[in-house]
């Protein structure tokens, strides 16, 4: 079991080492590539099957759905299985996989393993002090310096905020709404009471 600031710290590693510069979703390639783990799309039956880690021999291999649409979720996807690869964990020697349900976005997720995966590829898709400068920087453009450091959707106004926030740091970092979402609350910059 690893801490959240553990996790962190592993997650900022692997940046530092292969990320010079935009979102880590444009160097996968890359870190699998010099992790020597094979990534491969595939068709499958089973609905239920998202991504894997699995090793054979010394071979890693990362495989994911080839249905998933939406990119964000592909990327939190790949990003989550690199989290079991570089947090160590010893799973699937097997076929086993991760569900729908295991890789969670919004990180209702009982399993402490998974729960690591998706910490880790929150830290990894939305680094904490880029996300912060970024965040900050539109929300003072956007509101005119009206709203200074959080962020509380809660009516028309700031719902529009919103949108030009969502919409920058959705494509910067490749991630889906959801996961955004999530990581603004965690790092207190933002809440949602309003939608439409
Ligand atoms: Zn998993």
């Amino acid at each position: 079991m690893k801490t959240n600031n553990e996790i962190e710290t592993i997650a900022n590693s692997v940046l530092s080492k292969y990320v010079k510069k935009g979102g880590v979703h444009k160097v996968f390639q890359e870190i699998m590539h010099s992790e020597k783990i094979k990534y491969k799309e595939v068709n499958s039956e089973n609905t239920d099957f998202v991504g894997a880690l699995t090793k054979n021999k010394d071979q890693a291999y990362i495989f994911v759905n080839k249905d998933i649409d939406n990119i964000g979720r592909k990327h939190f996807t790949i990003a989550h299985e690199l989290g079991h690869y570089f947090l160590s964990h010893n799973l699937h020697s097997n076929l086993g996989f991760c569900t729908n349900s295991d890789i969670a976005e919004e990180e209702h997720q009982k399993n402490p393993i998974e729960r690591e995966a998706n910490y880790f590829a929150s830290c990894l898709l939305m680094p904490k002090e880029k996300v912060k400068t970024a965040f900050l920087s539109i929300l003072e453009n956007r509101s005119r310096k009206r709203i200074k450091d959080f962020l509380l959707v809660k009516n028309d106004y700031t719902f529009g905020v919103w949108l030009s926030i969502k919409n920058d740091l959705t494509k910067r970092y490749g991630v889906s709404e959801t996961a955004l979402r999530f990581r603004l609350k965690q790092l207190k910059l933002a809440d949602f009471q309003f939608e439409k």
